[in-house]
């Protein structure tokens, strides 16, 4: 994963969301015209042609009160430009040009990163010929799409995969040293974490510029075991001007995870796992990070009786589902409870996500679940895997071989990864697997 990002930008009502949904391919966020009404996913992950990327609707972030409105539209067209490596500036056809249509465009010409001019609801013939007058916004990339219809959003897309660079796919030396993002909801003790560590010893090598400006790579010797921190400027010092703005904390935490291997998710105990954090959550796993959730300000959990933790985390692992093979610890920074631990539950789990199962270990365990319970016959025809191997991949993954890899059903897929967590150790690592023809 390239960790190229995709901002979307432009006035309220333009179409924004409805084109996020659609480059997600999903339709979870609620679309609506009503004012103030807030969209439940900001951030994703879109594929296409073979890349993958973030997308951030940046319209979720803000309220959709006009009067608030103009002051944080600037904000945050200026934070998408710092932030993001590809703006996509969307109007709309059926209001024509309007004066912040204007105001925007005179910003994003000026963006050192590069903005393609989308012009969206162009739903028919006529509307493409007034689309034209949106060429005198002095944009070079100009598309009409419509959003609803989905109707130019392909070349869109195609443009947009040809700028992302290719994929690294170099595996990892065993030399490496561990990366580790903390990340999770302003106020759950990102930053006293990270201080705390700092504090912990005086053995901090180096502070390490990351891959971007935004990012600092301290490399630990923390008894005797070695890591790198990614934390974002956002949670060493507040910057004064992002301070209130949500979408900035998210860019970061994203950015932070695509550098990492392993992301500890930092919940507040006393507020629970929310919406964010699951979204948060499932993106790390589908970026195939590995993952230790801390639930931290545990000291503020009162009368904690002998099965609190033990309620607290099954509750917790239910929401997680499916992906709940992951470690969760119950912290307190401030009370230096445990906070070492975390960091040894880390390592753990880097380590699992480097895990190679030889292949006839893998063949001699699976092969026997297999036989053990077969997948359910379709069509008259019964489903025969054969074979099975690790794929030389940066996360773990798994090609079945069979004769009808497109009919296995996902419960059956459940059974065969739960079959593998079973058998070899990879909590904390989403895995995957995949189906080919023998
Ligand atoms: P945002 O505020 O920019 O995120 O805009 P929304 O995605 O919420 O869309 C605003 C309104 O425009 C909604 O009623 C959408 O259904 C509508 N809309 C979005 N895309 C299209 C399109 O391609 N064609 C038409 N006719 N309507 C659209
Ligand atoms: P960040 O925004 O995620 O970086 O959060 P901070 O590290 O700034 O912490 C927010 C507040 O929570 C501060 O007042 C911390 O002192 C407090 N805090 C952090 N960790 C703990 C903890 O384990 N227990 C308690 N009681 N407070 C904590």
């Amino acid at each position: 994963m390239s960790g190229f990002t995709v901002a979307i930008v432009g006035r309220p009502n333009v179409g924004k969301s409805t084109l996020f949904n659609r480059l997600l391919e999903q339709r979870k966020a609620i679309v609506d015209d009503v004012s103030g009404v807030t969209r439940d996913r900001q951030y994703g992950i879109a594929d296409w042609n073979g890349k993958s990327f973030n997308v951030i609707d940046t319209g979720g972030f803000v309220p959709r009160s006009e009067e608030i409105f103009e002051r944080e539209i600037r904000k945050q067209v200026q934070t998408a430009m710092e932030e993001s490596n590809l703006l996509l500036f969307i109007c709309d056809v059926a209001t024509g040009i309007t004066d912040l249509d204007q105001e925007m465009a005179h910003v994003l010409r000026r963006s050192s990163k590069p903005v393609y001019l989308v012009i969206n609801k162009v739903d028919n013939s006529n509307r493409m010929l007034e689309a034209t007058e949106f060429y005198s916004l002095g944009f070079d990339k100009v598309f009409f799409i419509s959003s609803m219809s989905g109707s130019g959003t392909g070349e869109l897309l195609d443009e947009v995969a040809a700028i992302i660079p290719e994929d690294e796919q170099a595996l990892p030396g065993d030399d490496e040293v561990p990366k580790f993002a903390i990340i999770g909801q302003p106020n759950v003790g990102k930053s006293s974490l990270l201080n705390a560590l700092i504090g912990a010893e005086r053995n901090i090598v180096s502070d390490i510029p990351g891959t971007t400006r935004d990012t600092i790579h301290t490399h630990y010797k923390l008894f005797q075991k070695e890591f790198i921190l990614i934390d974002t400027a956002g949670i060493r010092r507040k910057a004064k001007v992002h301070e209130d703005l949500e979408f900035y904390s998210v860019i970061r935490a994203i950015k932070a995870m695509d550098e990492a291997d392993v992301c500890l998710l930092l919940l507040d105990a006393t507020q629970g796992i929310t919406g964010q954090d699951l979204n948060i959550f499932s993106m790390a796993g589908r970026k195939g990070k590995g993952l230790v959730v801390l639930v931290n300000k545990w000291d503020l959990i009162d009368d904690k009786g002998t099965n609190t933790a033990r309620d607290y985390e099954k509750e917790l692992r239910s929401r997680l589902a499916p992906f709940s093979n992951v470690p969760i610890i119950f912290t307190s920074v401030t009370e230096k409870q445990r906070i070492f631990r975390a960091i040894e539950e880390g390592l753990r789990v880097y380590e699992n996500r480097k895990r190679r199962i030889a292949t006839s270990k893998l063949n001699e365990v699976m092969l026997k679940a297999i036989e053990a319970f077969h997948p359910p016959v379709v069509r008259g025809i019964a489903i025969k895997i054969k074979y099975v191997t690790q794929l030389p991949t940066h996360t773990p993954a798994f090609a079945f071989f069979c004769n009808l890899p497109d009919d296995v059903k996902q419960p059956y897929k459940n059974y065969l990864e739960n079959k593998l967590r079973e058998n070899f150790d990879f909590e904390g690592v989403p895995v995957r697997l995949f189906f080919r023809k023998k």
